[in-house]
C-alpha cells in the first residue's frame, strides 16, 4: 500500500513539474497546446464521422455440431418440408451438398465448405403407422423423442436406437447407430425400407430386395449416397424393465457377460461402465423385462427438464482423479442403491441436455467409440489405459456395450461380435489441445487395429487414410456405389472428403497443399474501407488534374466516408464470421493515420492554403505539374503495392529541380512546393517506420490469390496469372493480388470460363460506379452498402456481395450495360 502511495506521489509530482514547465514559457506552451488542440480535433473528427446506425448484418451460414469446435461456412442453408423442395434444391445447384440432422456427430460429418446445406430438422412427419405389423414410416428429420410421442400411446417402442433420444432418425440411420439393446447389433437390422433422393434428383427405393447395394451403402453412409427422404422401421412392444447392477473385474467381464447376459432373452438394455482412471472394474447395468410395479410411472422423459444436478455431477467427475474416485465410491453407489422399474420408452428417451455444459468455449465434451472384438477386450484395455495415461487424457466415462456383427452395411463397424467402448472425455478447444487429441487418437487407432477392431465414424476423423482402409475393409464397395450414383461426388462432408479415394485424385485435393489457398471470407468485406484509401487518393489526383483548388478538396467528407465504410463493414460481418481482430486493428490504425493526415490538410488548406490560393494564377507552374504527377504516381502505385513501399523523397527533389517555363504566381508556387515537401517528407519518414514494423511483426504478405475454375480453352497467361494444375477442363490458377486481380478478372470475363471458388470462398465483394441514370438489375447479388464519391455527387459507388460462380456473368452484365466495375475485393 505504501509503495502504491509513493508511486502515485511520484507520478503527480512529475506531472505538475511538466505542467509548470510548459506554462512557464511561451516557446513550450504554444507548441504543446497547439498539439493538444490538434489531437482533440482529430478525436472530434473521428467521433462525428462514421455510420453507427448501420444495422445490416450478413446471414450467418456457419454450421457447427454439438461440440462447437467444427464450424463450417456453407453457401446456403435450406430447411425443406417436402421431398419436392429437396429435389428442386439439388437440381438448381451444381456444387457440393451436405446434409444435417440433429447435428450430434462431432467431426464435420454434417457440413462442407461452400456446400448447399440441407437441414433436415423440419422434415419430420410420421407418414404411416402400421399397428399390426408394428412398423412405422417417417420423414427422417424426425427425432426419436418425437417419434416416441407418436408410438407410445400404442404401447410400441423403437427397436434399436441410441441411449439418448434427441437424434434424428435420418442421422441415426446414416451412422448406422447402435444402443444398449441386447441381441441386436446396429440399427440396420431394424430398417425395412428407404427412399433416397440421389444427385440426379431421382428417388430410389432401397431395401433387401430392391437396390440392395444402395441400401447397404446408405445405412452408415454418412449422407454420401443421397438424401434419405423416407424410412420404414420395425418397432417392438413397450415393456416394463427392472434395473440390476453388478460390479465385475474387467478380466472376468467376458465370462460374466456370456453366462448372464448374452443369451438372456429377458435383458432389454445393458451396458457396463468401466471406471477411469484405472479401468479395472466395470459396473454392469442391465434392464430386465419385469412384471413388478413401476417405481416411476412416467411413460417418456419429458421435454425441457432441468438437469442442474446431472451437470454438477459431470463437472465433479471431470475434476481429475479425485472426481473419478468420488464417483466410484460415493455417487454411483448412491445412484444405484434404489430399485428401479420403468417403461422401456422412459429408459430409451434420455435427453442429451443432461450432459450439456454451461459453456463449450474453452473446453468441450467429446465422444469416441472403439469396437473391440469380444475376445480381445482383456488385451486391449491396458493398452488403451497406457495411451490415456501417456497423454494425461481427461476421460469422464467409458461405457461398454455389446453388438453382434453387421455384414450388410458397407461401412460396417462390427465385422464380428464386439464390445463398443463409448468414451466420453473432455478436451480444450484451442489448437494445441486439438492437435494433442489428434495425436493420441491416431495412436489409439493403431492399438484398435492391432486387436482387429474398428472405430465409430461420427466422431473426429483423425484416423489416417491407411488406418481407415484397414478399419473399414469394405469401404471400397461403399465408394464404388457412391461413385455410381453420385459421380460428381456432390454429397460430401469432412469425413467423406477425407477418405473418398475418388476425390483424392481430383484437382480439388491439391488445394490442401497450397499455402495461402484459403483466405478468410469476411476479408472481402473488411477490405472495402482499406481500398477506399486507394480510391480516395485517386480521386484527389483526378480532382487536382482537372484544375481544382486543392483547398476545396472535401477532406472531411473523405474521412467521414472512410469511417462509414469501416462501421458498416464491421457490422456486416459481425454475426456471420468469427471476429477478425487483426484486420479490425489494422483498419483502426490506417483510419486514425488518414484522419491525422487529413486533419492537418483541413487546417492548413483552409487557412494558409486558402490565403495563398488568392494569389494563384490561371496557369499552373511546371513545379506544380510535377506535384500533380507525384500525386498521380502515388495513387497509381498503391493500387498494386503497399503504400509504405512508395519512394517519396525522389519526388521532392524532382519538384525542386523542375525548371519552370510557365507564367505563374511565384508566391503560390513556393507555398505549394513547401507544403508538398512537408507532406512527402513526413510520409517518407512515416512509411519507413511502418515498413520496419511490418517487416518485424508480419509474415511475408500473400501475393497470390488462388482460383478453382473450369475453362475449355487455355487461359492466356500474363505475368499476373499462372496455371498451377490442370485436370480435364478444371484448373487451379493463381492471380496476383490487389489491382492486378481486378484487372485480370475483368480480362477473364471475355473468356469461356466458370469460376468455382476464389481463395476457397464462394462470395466476393465487388464495387460498381454508377451515374444517376443507371441502375443494376441482376439476380442473386446482395447490395452491402452505397458509398459516396466525394468529389462527384453524380456518381455513386455500390458495393455488392456476388456469388463467386456468378462473378463472370455479373461483370459481363456490367460491361454490357456500360457500368464501371471499379474493384473486385480479393480478401
Ligand atoms: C451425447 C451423445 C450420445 C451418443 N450416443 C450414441 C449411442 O448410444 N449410440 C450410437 O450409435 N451413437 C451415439 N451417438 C452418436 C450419434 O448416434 C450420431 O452422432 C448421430 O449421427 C446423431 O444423429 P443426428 O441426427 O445428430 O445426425 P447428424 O449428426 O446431424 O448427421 C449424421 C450424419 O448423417 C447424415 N444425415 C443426416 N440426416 C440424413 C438424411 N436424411 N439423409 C442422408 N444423410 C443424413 C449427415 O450428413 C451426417 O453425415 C451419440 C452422440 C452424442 C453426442
Amino acid at each position: 500500500m505504501k509503495l502504491i502511495k509513493r508511486v502515485f506521489k511520484v507520478i503527480i509530482t512529475l506531472f505538475s513539474k511538466v505542467y509548470r514547465k510548459i506554462n512557464s514559457k511561451k516557446r513550450y506552451s504554444i507548441p504543446f497546446y497547439s498539439f493538444l488542440g490538434y489531437v482533440l480535433f482529430v478525436i472530434v473528427l473521428i467521433k462525428i464521422s462514421g455510420d453507427s446506425k448501420f444495422d445490416k448484418v450478413l446471414l450467418n451460414k456457419r454450421i457447427n455440431d454439438v461440440t462447437a469446435i467444427n464450424p463450417i461456412q456453407v453457401n446456403k442453408v435450406i430447411q425443406p418440408r417436402s421431398t419436392d423442395e429437396i429435389i428442386k434444391a439439388i437440381k438448381s445447384t451444381t456444387g457440393p451438398i451436405s446434409i444435417g440432422g440433429g447435428r450430434y456427430s462431432m467431426g464435420g460429418q454434417i457440413g462442407f465448405e461452400n456446400s448447399l446445406h440441407i437441414d433436415m430438422r423440419q422434415f419430420n412427419k410420421v407418414l404411416s403407422l402400421d399397428l399390426d405389423k408394428k412398423q412405422v414410416t417417417i420423414q427422417p428429420g424426425i427425432t426419436w423423442r418425437d417419434l416416441q410421442e407418436v408410438i407410445d400411446p400404442s404401447n410400441l417402442s423403437i427397436k434399436i436406437m441410441q441411449t439418448y433420444a434427441n437424434f434424428t432418425v435420418g442421422g441415426s440411420i446414416s451412422v448406422n447407430c447402435h444402443g444398449r439393446y441386447i441381441g441386436h447389433g446396429p440399427i440396420i437390422s431394424s430398417v425395412l425400407n428407404l427412399k433416397i433422393t440421389t444427385a440426379d434428383g431421382n428417388i430410389v427405393v432401397a431395401n433387401r430386395t430392391e437396390n440392395t447395394e444402395i441400401f447397404n451403402a446408405a445405412i452408415g453412409g454418412y449422407g454420401g449416397i443421397g438424401v434419405i427422404v423416407e424410412a420404414t422401421l420395425q418397432l417392438v412392444d413397450n415393456v416394463k424393465v427392472e434395473r440390476q447392477t453388478k460390479k465385475v473385474d474387467i478380466n472376468d467381464y467376458n465370462k460374466f457377460f456370456s453366462e448372464n447376459i448374452r443369451n438372456n432373452k429377458n435383458v432389454v438394455f445393458q451396458n457396463g461402465d468401466l471406471y477411469p482412471p484405472k479401468y479395472e472394474v466395470i459396473n454392469n447395468v442391465s434392464w430386465i423385462k419385469s412384471n413388478k410395479e413401476l417405481t416411476d410411472t412416467t411413460r417418456i422423459t419429458p421435454y425441457n427438464e432441468n438437469y442442474w444436478l446431472e451437470h454438477a455431477v459431470i463437472k465433479a467427475i471431470s475434476w481429475g482423479d479425485f472426481g473419478k474416485w468420488v464417483r466410484r465410491t460415493s455417487i454411483d453407489p448412491f445412484i444405484y442403491s434404489s430399485d428401479k422399474v420403468v417403461w422401456r420408452n422412459k429408459e430409451a428417451s434420455y435427453d442429451v441436455m443432461e450432459l450439456e455444459p454451461n459453456s463449450r468455449e474453452k473446453e468441450t465434451y467429446v465422444l469416441q467409440e472403439y469396437f473391440i472384438p469380444k475376445k480381445n477386450i482383456e488385451a486391449f484395455t491396458p493398452i488403451m489405459k497406457s495411451i490415456y495415461d501417456k497423454y494425461n487424457t481427461n476421460i469422464v466415462n467409458i461405457s461398454l456395450r455389446h453388438a453382434y456383427p453387421d455384414n450388410e452395411s458397407y461401412l460396417s463397424w462390427a465385422r464380428e461380435e464386439v464390445f463398443a467402448y463409448v468414451v466420453y472425455y473432455k478436451q480444450g478447444t484451442d489448437d494445441k489441445s486439438k492437435e494433442e487429441v489428434k495425436q493420441w487418437t491416431i495412436e489409439m487407432t493403431d492399438a484398435i487395429l492391432n486387436v482387429n477392431g474398428s472405430w465409430y465414424l461420427p466422431y473426429q476423423p483423425h484416423a489416417t487414410m491407411e488406418q481407415f482402409k484397414k478399419g473399414f475393409p469394405t469401404s471400397d464397395k461403399y465408394f464404388e456405389v457412391k461413385n455410381r450414383v453420385d459421380s460428381m461426388h456432390r454429397f460430401t462432408n469432412k469425413l467423406l472428403d477425407k477418405y473418398n479415394p475418388y476425390i483424392k485424385q481430383r484437382i480439388e485435393k491439391e488445394r490442401e497443399n497450397i499455402k495461402g489457398y484459403y483466405r478468410d471470407e469476411e476479408q472481402t468485406v473488411l477490405t472495402v474501407p482499406e481500398w477506399y484509401l486507394v480510391f480516395n487518393p485517386k480521386e484527389y489526383s483526378d480532382y487536382l488534374e482537372t484544375g481544382n483548388n486543392p483547398s476545396d478538396f472535401p477532406f472531411y467528407a473523405s474521412i467521414n466516408e472512410y469511417w462509414k465504410l469501416y462501421d458498416r463493414s464491421i457490422k456486416l460481418v459481425s454475426e456471420a464470421y468469427p471476429i477478425n481482430e487483426e484486420y479490425n486493428m489494422m483498419l483502426k490504425v490506417i483510419g486514425v493515420s488518414v484522419t491525422m493526415e487529413y486533419a492537418v490538410k483541413i487546417i492548413y488548406e483552409n487557412t494558409i492554403g486558402r490565403v495563398f490560393g488568392w494569389f494563384a494564377s490561371d496557369t499552373i507552374s511546371d513545379e506544380e505539374q510535377t506535384i500533380l504527377k507525384a500525386q498521380r504516381a502515388y495513387s497509381d502505385f498503391i493500387y498494386n503495392t503497399a503504400w509504405y513501399k512508395f519512394r517519396f523523397l525522389p519526388w521532392i527533389s524532382e519538384v525542386w529541380s523542375t525548371p519552370n517555363t510557365q507564367e505563374s504566381n511565384w508566391l503560390r508556387k513556393v507555398e505549394r512546393k513547401l507544403f508538398f515537401t512537408f507532406e512527402f517528407a513526413f510520409k517518407a519518414g512515416y512509411s519507413q517506420l511502418i515498413e520496419w514494423a511490418a517487416q518485424s511483426s508480419y509474415e511475408e504478405p500473400v501475393t497470390d490469390i488462388y482460383l478453382l475454375v473450369s475453362a475449355e480453352e487455355i487461359i492466356k497467361l500474363t505475368n499476373d496469372i499462372k496455371i498451377i494444375k490442370e485436370q480435364n477442363n478444371k484448373k487451379l490458377i493463381s492471380i496476383n493480388r490487389w489491382g492486378a486481380f481486378t484487372k485480370t478478372i475483368l480480362e477473364l470475363c471475355d473468356k469461356d470460363i466458370e469460376i468455382h471458388e476464389i481463395g476457397g470462398n464462394d462470395e466476393i465483394a465487388v464495387s460498381v460506379l454508377l451515374n444517376k441514370a443507371q441502375q443494376i438489375d441482376f439476380k442473386n447479388i446482395e447490395l452491402l452498402y452505397e458509398s459516396a464519391v466525394v468529389t462527384d455527387s453524380e456518381i455513386t459507388r455500390l458495393v455488392y456481395l456476388v456469388q463467386v460462380n456468378e462473378l463472370i456473368q455479373f461483370i459481363r452484365y456490367a460491361k454490357n450495360n456500360s457500368l464501371e466495375v471499379e474493384h473486385v475485393f480479393d480478401y
